[in-house]
């Protein structure tokens, strides 16, 4: 028996996939060959390296996000057409199950772990049914991952530490996939793995790597401890919230395990876009101590990503330059500055599709739509073609050449660290890169793209 797995590439937005460090290998997909018996053979076709090419198979699986799944879409549709069963999960098949139902011959929604070989049992007795929900077990469920089944191309390998929040930002789909119980995965089990990566570098791709309590902070210091330990020279980063920045201790065993970047969603730097948003955990902290909290990163030798949100509900033109303002002069060292994007499943989704105000509707086509690179809905302050237009400038201006060599200096002074320096510089140009895909023009001539918008900002 034969199981091909498919990590679907979209061609259309593809300018952050053009670097090698924003590729990761597919981690769902190492636990689902983890939990297949062994009398199967398992393939991965990977589009992050290569393109596809139709192979004979008893079941294929295919995941993806929403911005990807209508790639997902059209691969299965190969396979249905030549009778070969589809099973397809994953956050965005998750989110709308019946949708991916239409190209699937199943659709496992929720977490794989507890499903998978029932799945595969089934397939096995020939009575496939439907739909598979898989419950939120405990993490010691998540098998140890082959990592000789990826592409070996990566240039940055992943794992993962945690699962769950207990927040619910309006935007996240974090809670309604994977639960609002912050779970830990046992740390020698995190540490194995660690071990068994080829690459250099990894990503923990946890959506908070310390959590909100003390036991989780604890946990958080005993894997970074575990890599001091075990003699274990790798780079990583990872994704925290600005409680991240309140243990010198914590910060001082992330820094020599390796930690080099962290990614912090600030998303506003007012009140009103914290509340609009319900990012509570943010405001609880207080706009006003951002600074702060980056600047106690960056002393450790670590970057910090800040991730923004531009045409939130509160925002009028003004707040979006504001934030534009606040980015440049603030101490972060790379930014990503995303356009809101209700993504299925999450509240502002629900709200917006109740408000008659989602535009990009042709699903599943317009799902390319939903990676923070495009205007999905009608914004509540601002017309639609013109939140577009102000991005545009608000980009043009924050990744080009003269913020990015400042940004770069300045992250070197304060972290006195080249790799992290380096490293947030990378990000910053991979951010660019998307930025490129989005105009298409692959030589950056940066003078003659911001030629249009120079003007925007003038006496602002
Ligand atoms: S954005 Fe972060 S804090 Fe908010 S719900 Fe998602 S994971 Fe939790």
């Amino acid at each position: 028996m034969k199981l091909l797995l498919i990590n679907p590439v979209s061609e259309f937005r593809r300018g952050f996939l053009r670097s090698e460090i924003t590729k990761y290998p597919p981690l769902a997909y190492g636990i689902i060959a983890a939990l297949t018996p062994d009398n199967w053979e398992i393939e991965i076709i990977d589009e992050n390296f290569e393109d596809f090419e139709f192979k004979e198979v008893d079941l294929v699986g295919l995941t993806g996000y929403t911005s990807s799944i209508y790639r997902a879409y059209q691969i299965a549709d190969i396979y249905k057409k030549k009778n070969i069963p589809v099973i397809i999960g994953g956050i965005h098949a998750s989110m709308v199950p019946n949708e991916a139902k239409g190209y699937a011959d199943s659709v496992v929604v929720g977490e794989v772990e507890s499903c998978w070989k029932d799945v595969i049992k089934d397939f096995e007795n020939g009575s496939l049914k439907k739909f598979y929900h898989g419950e939120r077990l405990s993490l010691d469920n998540i098998p140890p991952i082959d990592y000789s089944l990826f592409n070996p191309n990566y240039k940055v390998s992943s794992t993962i530490t945690t699962r769950g929040c207990p927040f619910d930002c309006e935007f996240c789909t974090v809670t309604a996939f994977n639960g609002s119980k912050y779970r830990m995965r046992p740390v020698e089990n995190v540490l194995d793995e660690i071990e068994k990566m080829p690459q250099e570098m990894f990503f923990f791709v946890d959506d908070n790597i310390v959590g909100y309590s003390n036991t989780s902070k604890e946990h958080a210091k005993k894997i970074f401890q575990g890599i001091i330990d075990r003699g274990i020279k790798k780079y990583w980063w990872s994704q925290a919230s600005l409680n991240f920045a309140d243990d010198e201790e914590l910060l001082k065993l992330a820094f020599e395990s390796g930690c080099r970047l962290i990614f912090i969603g600030i998303e506003a730097e007012t009140i009103e876009g914290l509340e609009s948003t319900n990012k509570t955990l943010n405001a609880r902290i207080g706009v006003d101590k951002y600074n702060l909290a980056f600047d106690k990163i960056r002393k450790a030798g670590i970057s910090v990503l800040g991730s923004f949100i531009f045409g939130l509900d509160s925002d009028n033109e003004q707040d979006l330059i504001n934030r534009r303002e606040f980015i440049k002069n603030a101490n972060v060292d790379c930014f990503q500055c995303g356009i809101l994007t209700p993504m299925p499943g999450t509240q502002t989704y629900k709200r917006m599709e109740k408000e008659g105000r989602l535009t990009k509707t042709n699903y599943p086509e317009d799902w390319q739509y939903y990676s923070v690179e495009d205007v999905t809905f009608k914004p509540a302050k601002i017309e639609e073609s013109r939140l577009f237009e102000l991005m545009k400038g608000i980009w043009y201006d924050v990744y080009g050449r003269k913020t990015l060599t400042r940004k770069f200096l300045h992250t070197l002074r304060a972290t006195k660290n080249v790799e992290a320096s380096t490293w947030a510089l990378a990000t910053n140009i991979s951010y660019r890169n998307m930025m490129m895909d989005l105009f298409g023009d692959d030589k950056f001539d940066i003078e003659s793209l911001i030629g249009p918008y120079k003007d925007m900002f003038k006496g602002k």
